[in-house]
């Protein structure tokens, strides 16, 4: 039996998820937060008891986390002895150009990590802190990173690109990467193997909608466009960031409101999206809203579509022909009313949705598609904790 232990470490907190890899269920998970902070939290749940245990303590720093964690491990199981993990898998946001698979950790990897913080200031420094404290608590296994760009290093260059003077975009990196690559890879092949029909056959659109949100057009099993760009702001309107909107408006903030650039990023990454529309950046809040009368809600609401449904035509356009449609994350999974609003009209591009299979209830891979449609729309919930731990398993036992 081996088990995978997924670290997927910011710069104040990490998750953690130990992945019996025979099964692929989770043992056990757990979140270590508000490191450096005056009290920081723990919160370990293994599978085979029913209670969560929790607790509050100073955390002064990652190396002082992991010891936390397998202070816990020990007191609430499972035992690591029992279950060794044999790799470590950490999640990345920020691969840049330079990384487009799983990759062994080296120092050499770690300099370069760091080096991409440049392009990911607010990911990739949590990321390598979290790294460094993991190879202390785990100094026999190897570790692997996956990065959230990676998927997408298959995008064409007339996709990446960035109509700017180019020099300017080599010298800067300024490019499009894409993020969210190890959900969408999940989706896709999962909605495959769903299917039952091999991935390198299928043209497939994977809605990521959650906090963050972004499109990708996957073809024959990899990505060829999507929606979220150098950064993750750029695309879909999201919880609490804006996603498209021409810059010409930020440079009129700039001149006429007195904005600056860390203003306009709050703005844009923080208090934009559903949140700068209603004060409400879960989409429960909005739907209720919405339905409850709230104009300002419903706005919200049309605005979210109008972009997601300009998506999907455009990226049918993209792949040429289409046969599967896949909703996934937080809202892609739990909200019928984005769906259906999303697919609505849509028959054009063969998009018939069946409106009781879209309202039911599962936390299972489904059909919500009419039997006759020509496309077949999924709701496949995602497991980025589990692709992470396939893909370093898979690494590892390739060594
Ligand atoms: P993250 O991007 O942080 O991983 P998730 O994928 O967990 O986020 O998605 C979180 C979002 O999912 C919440 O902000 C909420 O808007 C949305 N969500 C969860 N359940 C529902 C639901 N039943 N209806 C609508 N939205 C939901």
């Amino acid at each position: 039996m081996s088990a995978v232990l997924v670290i997927n470490s910011g710069s104040s907190s990490f998750k953690y998820q130990l992945i019996e890899m025979a099964s692929e269920q989770t043992l056990a998970s757990g979140l270590i937060e508000r490191i450096g902070e005056t009290t920081g939290a723990s919160t370990h749940k293994c599978r085979d008891a029913a209670e969560t245990f929790t607790r509050d303590l100073p955390i002064p720093d990652h190396t002082a986390g992991f010891a936390i964690m397998l202070a816990a491990f020990e007191e609430h199981g499972p035992s690591l002895a029992a279950h060794p993990p044999v790799v470590v898998g950490h999640r990345v946001v920020h691969g840049g150009a330079r990384f487009y698979e799983p990759t062994l950790i080296t120092p050499q990897v770690e300099r370069d990590i760091d080096d991409l913080s440049e392009l990911a200031p607010l990911h990739n420094p949590g990321a390598l802190q979290g790294i460094i404290a993991a190879e202390k608590a785990f100094p026999d296994v190897p570790h692997v990173a996956v990065f959230d760009t990676a998927f997408h290093q298959t995008l064409p260059p007339a996709a990446f690109t960035y109509a700017i003077n180019a020099d300017l975009a080599e010298r800067y990196r300024v490019r499009r990467y894409g993020f969210h690559g190890t959900s969408h890879q999940y989706v896709a092949n999962a909605a495959a193997r769903f299917l039952e029909r091999p991935v390198g056959e299928l043209d497939q659109i994977v809605l990521h909608l959650g906090n963050g949100a972004s499109v990708c057009a996957v073809r024959g099993g990899e990505s060829v466009e999507t929606s979220m760009g150098m950064t993750p702001l750029e695309g879909l309107v999201m919880g609490t960031r804006s996603g498209d909107i021409d810059p010409g408006a930020l440079f009129h903030l700039h001149r006429k409101a007195g904005l600056g650039i860390d203003d306009l990023d709050t703005l844009l990454n923080r208090g934009s999206g559903l949140l700068g529309l209603t004060g409400h950046g879960d989409m429960r809040d909005v739907v209720d809203a919405a339905q409850a009368g709230s104009a300002q809600a419903q706005l919200a609401l049309d605005v979210y579509v109008h972009r997601l449904k300009a998506y999907i035509g455009a990226y049918t356009a993209q792949l040429g022909r289409l046969d599967v449609v896949s909703f996934t994350a937080g809202v892609g999974e739990n909200s019928d009313v984005v769906r259906r609003l999303a697919l609505e009209g849509l028959e054009v591009l063969g998009i018939r949705i069946d409106a009781e299979r879209n309202a039911a209830r599962s936390r299972q891979a489904r059909v919500i598609s009419t039997d006759d449609s020509p496309v077949t729309v999924l709701v496949v919930p995602t497991d980025e904790e589990l692709e992470i731990a396939r893909q370093s398993l898979s690494l590892a036992s390739a060594d």
